[in-house]
């Protein structure tokens, strides 16, 4: 039996989604990260079992042979899953946050009709191309790619159960930890 609340956020690339989630786990104790698996390479900055679990598309494709993830997708030239096992043992023990795109977060809506589902959209269109080019780790073909999926990606956010929009990373953070706090009875 799980304990714990699944939520769910989702976000374009570029929209301060981790920096807004890395403030939202920080200030709830009872409240994991679940680790996605993917087949897309390291960040700069990014740790093995911290950001994702960095796999190999056989690898990948071996877990989904075996059933080990609750959803996964291919975007972007590459597998993104939330692999079921360390999901489960977080929710034994508290909530969990997920960090998925739409079709992710609607196949974990079919599978778990209780989570919460968050989108975090930018100020603008504008706003988001300026933050992926300042970004500086991605390649203009990786943008173009990008602003599109986060057109596609916007209008999803219409059946998300709250929309906030990050105009300010602290104020974005605040309102996620309200709508948390709400489905906790706090
Ligand atoms: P990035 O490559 O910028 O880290 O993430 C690209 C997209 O993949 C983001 O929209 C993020 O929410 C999504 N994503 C990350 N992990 C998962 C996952 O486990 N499943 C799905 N469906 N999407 C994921």
């Amino acid at each position: 039996m799980s304990k714990g609340k699944l939520f769910v956020i989702s976000g374009a690339s570029g929209v301060g989604k981790s920096t807004v989630l890395a403030k939202v786990i920080a200030a709830r104790e009872d409240l994991r990260f679940s680790v996605s698996a993917t087949t897309r390479p390291p960040r700069p900055g990014e740790a093995e079992g911290v950001n994702y679990y960095f796999v190999t598309r056989d690898r990948f494709e071996q877990m989904i042979a075996e059933d080990a993830f609750l959803e996964y997708d291919s975007h972007m030239g590459s597998y993104y899953g939330t692999p079921k096992d360390q999901l489960e043992e977080k929710l034994a023990v508290g909530n969990v946050i997920l960090d998925v795109e739409p079709r992710g977060a609607a196949n974990v809506r079919r599978k778990c009709p209780d989570a919460k589902l968050i989108f975090v959209a930018p100020p603008s269109m504008e706003e988001l191309e300026r933050r992926l080019r300042g970004r500086g780790d991605t390649s203009e073909e990786q943008v173009c790619l990008r602003l599109k999926r986060a057109e596609w990606e916007m209008d999803q956010s219409r059946w998300y159960d709250h929309v906030v929009i990050n105009t300010q990373v602290d104020l974005c953070a605040d309102q996620i930890l309200k709508i948390i706090a709400g489905y906790c009875g706090e």
